[in-house]
């Protein structure tokens, strides 16, 4: 007795080592798989990537403990285990809510487990897809940054049900049974609380990533976004020939409007035009970036668009802007402004000349009466 319970906490002890080392190690293989993509330039979706490694990596783990399960204490550890791993896919992983994959899975496992006649494993199956769909419904509308208590006691909840038809499956006492919910609950603590941390830190380094690459007027890209996206869209032209083209603009006697209404009203004008601007990119192409490099000067990169692609969106964000009017105090303030448009040329030896070209075009429109378009 004295040396099963022994067996059973140190069990415990070394599952939690192992459920951490089982994350870290994912965390690793999920980083390095990024970099070798990123080192190849091919290109995915981050989210993508991490559900299908996701669920390899957990079926894969699945079955191999399922294969090398050598005694009871372990089996138990092993239903904890699965009820770990529903956590790991809802709340971690964004795989999708599409059930239809959950039969195949559940099929497989019920045969591998010769359990495909026994009722109270259908039943021990359904609380897992029930608790899988809770878990997803408090990520999707809860919008606490990591909803810890709620996470938390719907899994004790549906890890105490699941381990009730495991009682009833495999017959053991309640002394078992109450042992392995005191420690699913100690896993699920440990499991959360990681998350939690997790969650916090990932959080604070977007927030900090934010305040460096945004301009906090008017939460436009700002320079130094700029200059990093614009020297790898030169080096990445360098390499396989993507295009680009450039636009950039000013705003047009706004200095007279700062004299006239104020700075603040300065101030509201610009986050406007980023308003104004943003639309319309968004209606457009998500991947084009608006930057604000001056005061009332702003860049807009268009990668792998020919110059005549970007005609259509430089003149839907030229008439929007001197369509528009910003309302300061009651007085409505219009605008215009002056554009410089041009695209990559393979001549080009640096990231100044393809800039420099942009610049002139812009300098053009304003000898010309300002409030007009050049492309060069
Ligand atoms: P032009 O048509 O030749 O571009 O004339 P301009 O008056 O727009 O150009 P100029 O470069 O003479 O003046 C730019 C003004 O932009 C001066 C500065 O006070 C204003 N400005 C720059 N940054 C900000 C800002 O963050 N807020 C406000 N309100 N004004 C700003
Ligand atoms: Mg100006
Ligand atoms: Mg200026």
């Amino acid at each position: 007795m004295l040396t099963e319970q022994f067996l059973a906490h140190s069990i415990l002890i070394s599952s939690l080592f192992f459920m951490l080392g089982i994350f870290i190690a994912f965390q690793v293989v999920f980083n390095s798989l990024k970099k070798i993509l990123i080192l190849k330039q091919i290109h995915f979706n981050e989210y993508t990537l991490r559900s299908i490694l996701g669920i390899i990596y957990i079926l894969v783990l699945l079955f191999s403990m399922q294969v090398s399960i050598s005694n009871r204490q372990s089996i138990w550890a092993f239903v904890n285990f699965q009820l770990i791993a529903v956590i790991f896919y809802a709340v971690i992983l964004s795989v999708p809510t599409k059930y239809h994959l959950f039969i195949p899975i559940v099929l497989v496992f019920m045969v591998f487990n010769s359990a495909i006649t026994n009722w109270k494993s259908w039943c021990a199956a359904l609380v897992l897809i029930i608790f899988y769909k809770s878990l997803n419904y408090i990520k999707t509308h809860i919008k606490d940054i990591f909803p810890f208590w709620s996470y938390l006691l719907t899994s004790v909840f549906f890890g105490a049900i699941y381990w009730f038809f495991m009682k009833l499956k495999f017959s053991f006492s309640y002394q078992v049974l109450f042992q392995q919910i005191g420690y699913l609950i100690v896993l699920e603590l440990f499991t959360f609380g990681y998350m939690a941390v997790q969650f916090a830190d990932l959080e604070s380094r977007t927030a900090l990533f934010q305040d460096a690459t945004h301009d906090r007027l008017t939460k436009a890209y700002n320079y130094d976004a700029f200059d990093i996206d614009f020297r790898s869209l030169f080096k990445l032209h360098k390499q396989s020939n993507i295009d680009i083209t450039m636009m950039m603009f000013d705003i047009d006697y706004f200095k007279k409007v700062n004299d006239t209404y104020g700075h603040l009203a300065g101030d509201k004008i610009l986050q406007h035009v980023v308003e104004i601007v943003q639309d319309v990119i968004n209606n457009n192409d998500k991947r084009i970036k608006l930057y604000r490099t001056g005061g009332e000067e702003f860049n807009i990169l268009f990668p792998d668009y020919h110059l005549k692609d970007t005609k259509k969106i430089v003149n839907a964000i030229f008439e929007a802007i001197s369509d528009s009017q910003t309302k300061f105090n009651g007085t409505n303030i219009h605008l215009s402004i002056s554009v410089g448009v041009s695209e990559i040329d393979p001549e080009d030896g640096s990231t100044n000349d393809f800039y420099s070209r942009v610049d002139k075009a812009l300098y053009h429109s304003k000898r010309h009466g300002r409030g007009e378009i050049t492309v060069v």
